[in-house]
């Protein structure tokens, strides 16, 4: 009787072994970022153009934080668009739902470059937290500006929020730069990526 005992705990041991590394997998810092989508032609003179609606106060304030940010890491040009010009990147956002959400969706051409992109941010209807709303802000602009999701925690690209930071980690500005490898190599006509990721 005693002997089976000891072998069912022996057991549980080895189980509740096996659940902390599947815990220590899941939580891994990101090894690599892909590297996804070049833009079309429009990026040849270094500028995108882009429109935020919907926002205001702090949220506005926190979006273009977020697109500023690009900016200065990239050098990539990211300007308001004017009138009714139709912007590269259009950036919305709409109050509802019961948390912050974000999502990039990419337009392309029968060659498979970007040709515009549209950014949807949606934070709850009170107490938007502002917070949220720029690193949402600042992970979907990766993705418009080509970059693909990271395979851990701690970056930019890191697939869940809780997961990943506010802020342009060395890696993420890697897989962005990678993706528009052809703009910064030799602007005169786009080209696929030469690398499907990039490391960290
Ligand atoms: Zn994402």
């Amino acid at each position: 009787m005693k002997r089976v005992h000891l072998a069912l705990f022996a057991l549980m041991l080895a189980a509740s072994a096996l659940l902390a590394k599947t815990d220590v997998a899941v939580a891994a810092v990101a090894t690599s970022i892909d590297v996804c989508c070049p833009w079309n032609e429009k990026l040849a003179d270094g500028d995108l153009t882009y429109k935020i609606s919907g926002a205001s106060g702090a949220t506005l304030t926190a979006m273009l934080d977020a697109v500023e940010n690009w900016e200065t890491e990239t050098g990539i040009t990211l300007t308001p668009a004017t009138g009714r010009t139709k912007p590269d990147i259009a950036l919305k956002f709409k109050t509802g739902g019961g948390s912050v959400q974000g999502q990039a969706l990419r337009k392309f051409d029968s060659n498979g470059f970007v040709t515009s992109v549209n950014i949807n941010v949606s934070g709850m209807a009170f107490g938007i937290d502002v917070g949220a709303v720029h690193q949402i802000t600042m992970h979907e602009m990766g993705h418009a500006l080509g970059a693909g999701h990271a395979n851990g925690d701690g970056v930019l690209m890191s697939p869940t929020i809780n997961g990943g930071v506010d802020g342009i980690t060395s890696c993420d500005r890697a897989a962005v730069l990678a993706a528009q490898n052809w703009y910064f190599e030799d602007p005169s006509s786009p080209t696929q990526p030469s690398v499907t990721s990039v490391s960290c």
